[in-house]
């Protein structure tokens, strides 16, 4: 039940200057740093941690929160996905990121758990999204900025495990003792 997950602060929580907050945020909490790195992706990289899978994804995600704001779509969702992802992309390599593997029980449930809805403006107060973003997914696509959303976090096990060996080599990873393990074991 310990996980790792892969976590990175994206272009727009690097350049507002939020790194300190939301760490902090994950300290607090118990989960500990294991990785650790800022990193200016290409764009050949970023391809690989966001692969064309997820268009249809983000197609039916810019299409929910349009239908709800009451824009219509002229582009098929798969051209809405394609494009909105191009956007995703060209954030994603605008500034460094920052990228962790945090390490608990339940560490990709419960960090999903604390950074929230994708689309910020349906994140709740509280979570990370939902406590320093005002935008929607919808109004990203809209404007061709890229989903301005702060952070990655894994979604599964499986997708931890397989993004950690994407951004991390092993000898990157540590296995030291915290304070806080004293209470969970
Ligand atoms: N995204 C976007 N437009 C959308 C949906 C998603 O730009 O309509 C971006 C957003 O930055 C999101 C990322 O694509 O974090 C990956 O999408 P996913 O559905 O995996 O959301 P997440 O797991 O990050 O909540
Ligand atoms: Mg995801």
């Amino acid at each position: 039940m310990i996980e790792r997950t892969l976590v990175l602060l994206k272009p727009d929580a690097v350049q507002r200057a939020l790194v300190g907050e939301i760490i902090h945020r994950f300290e607090r909490a118990g989960l500990k740093i294991v990785g650790l790195k800022m990193i200016w992706v290409t764009e050949e990289f970023a391809r690989k941690h966001y692969p064309e899978d997820l268009i249809p994804i983000i197609g039916r995600k810019t299409l929910e929160d349009w239908k709800e704001l009451g824009i219509s779509a002229e582009e098929s969702p798969e051209e809405l996905g394609k494009r909105a992802h191009e956007d995703l992309i060209r954030f994603t390599t605008e500034a460094p990121v920052i990228a962790m593997v945090l390490e608990g029980v339940h560490a990709v449930k419960i960090v999903r758990k604390m950074v929230g809805h994708t689309s910020p403006h349906k994140a709740e107060p509280g979570t990370i999204r939902g406590d320093y973003s005002t935008i929607s997914m919808g109004y990203a696509t809209k404007r061709g900025f890229g989903g301005r959303n702060l952070i990655h976090a894994s979604g599964t096990p499986e997708e931890a495990e397989h993004e950690i060996e994407l951004w991390f080599s092993p000898n990157e990873i540590y296995d030291y003792p915290t304070v806080h393990e004293k209470h969970v074991k």
